[in-house]
């Protein structure tokens, strides 16, 4: 990694700061823009990295917190739609290999400061909770076109100007009396996650997404509360419930709600005297990382597998309970926990909207399996890494949302 002129210029410019060989840990910030120029060459290990951003997860701190009107960054429970009105529809809330609709994982509240048009702007992430799923997307992620490949991931993308009509042009004042100017539509009484253009026929009171979850909210629950809505009609219609906009959530099965936090790695370099204090308040037992760690090593094949899956270790080490690392960048890389199973240039799409090439905006870790007590079964829900890609440019839609890139990477099959 130590290559020779840009080493000593690094090494110039950080004085003190170099400690030890590998660099590839070191961060170098601001300076690497003055350095970058001369130094790029043709060194396709560039290994220096920008600073990234983690997200650590914890309990909602109040019932508000997470409303749409606060801009949150959170995960599991359902999203908080930016745009309450033109939510994605039809195949895009659905799993393109079972049919079911995908469920919440999470969104990263992620504004552009040089771009009017995304003052706002959430990237929001979906899957299917079933591992067959996954396992068949494996092998849909790498065709390239002429047709769609069918997916269990999907991603979006909502921006909105400082000027919009959903929200004030006041930032919010977190007090709990934040209001956001519009309600957004009706949502479905199951999910509580995507539209709900379907209507209960009979009380004219429930919506849903789907048909699925109209059958489920139908056997656990709504066929009693049907026939009392329907004689009440003084009870309010959900989409006219503006204000406080509580979203009702018949399901059981979403996954737990957190608030996501952010803080930058290089607070979390080795050695850090805040580490024990840290693990006391530590939710992911380090011993679970360590296990699964260790028993995955051998299942690798390849030294470049090893190789790979020890600097990722390392790195996540650092921070063992982060959830996301965050970093938009032109020159930022994903810390890809295994060398196989790595997309090359041309497998990632290009915008379908504008055509740009979608660069890497941040990667989820399954240590958010944790959180949501995904059990560690065979055919449990797992991954070794979710990579998002957005829009380089990331382009104004006509839609509300526009639909980005994952690639999964999962562990050898043989591990699980
Ligand atoms: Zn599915
Ligand atoms: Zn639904
Ligand atoms: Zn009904
Ligand atoms: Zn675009």
């Amino acid at each position: 990694m130590e290559s020779g002129a840009r080493g000593e210029s690094i090494e110039k410019l950080k004085g003190l700061k170099i400690s030890s060989l590998d660099d590839e840990d070191d961060k170098i910030e601001e300076e690497q823009e003055l350095i970058i120029e001369d130094d790029d060459e043709d060194d396709e290990e560039d290994e220096e990295q920008e600073p990234v951003v983690l997200g650590f997860l914890e309990k909602p701190k109040c019932h508000w917190s997470l409303l749409r009107q606060l801009f949150p960054s959170k995960a599991g429970g359902v999203p908080a739609w930016v745009d309450p009105i033109n939510l994605p529809s039809g195949q895009s809330c659905t799993c393109d290999i079972c049919g079911q609709p995908l469920q919440f994982l999470l969104q990263v509240y992620s504004p552009l400061s040089d771009k009017e048009s995304a003052f706002h702007r959430t990237i929001f992430v979906f899957m299917c909770t079933s591992m067959s799923c996954l396992l068949r997307d494996q092998h849909e992620q790498w065709k390239h076109g002429p047709g769609k490949p069918s997916r269990s991931v999907k991603v979006f993308r909502c921006q909105l100007p400082y000027s919009n009509p959903f929200y004030s042009s006041e930032p919010p004042k977190h007090n709990g009396n934040d209001r956001p100017l519009k309600a957004g539509v009706a949502l479905c009484n199951w999910c509580g996650t995507w539209k709900g253009d379907k209507m209960c026929s009979s009380c004219k009171k429930a919506h849903y997404c789907s048909q699925k979850h109209q059958a489920l909210h139908w056997r656990f629950g709504h066929k009693l509360e049907c026939q009392r809505l329907s004689l009440s009609s003084q009870l309010p219609d959900s989409c006219d419930s503006a204000p406080m906009e509580k979203i009702q959530v018949a399901s059981n099965t979403l996954w737990p709600e957190y608030e996501m936090i952010n803080e930058n790695e290089d607070e979390f370099d080795e050695g850090e005297t805040s580490d024990d204090e840290r693990r006391v308040n530590s939710l992911v037992p380090t011993s679970r990382l360590d296990l699964s760690m260790n028993s995955l090593l051998d299942s690798f094949k390849g030294d470049s597998d090893k190789k790979c899956w020890a600097v990722f270790q390392e790195r996540i080490a650092r921070a063992p309970e982060q959830v996301v690392r965050y970093c938009r960048h032109a020159s930022a890389k994903p810390l890809w926990p295994m060398s196989t199973g790595q997309p090359s240039k041309g497998d990632i799409p290009c915008c379908n909207h504008c055509g740009s090439s979608l660069v890497f905006e941040f990667q989820v870790l399954p240590q958010l399996l944790y959180y949501f007590g995904v059990k560690n079964d065979v055919d449990s829900l797992d991954w070794a890494t979710i990579v998002v890609y957005t829009c380089g440019a990331s382009c104004e839609t006509s839609a509300g949302y526009a639909e980005e890139f994952a690639w999964v990477q999962l562990y050898p099959q043989s591990a699980a």
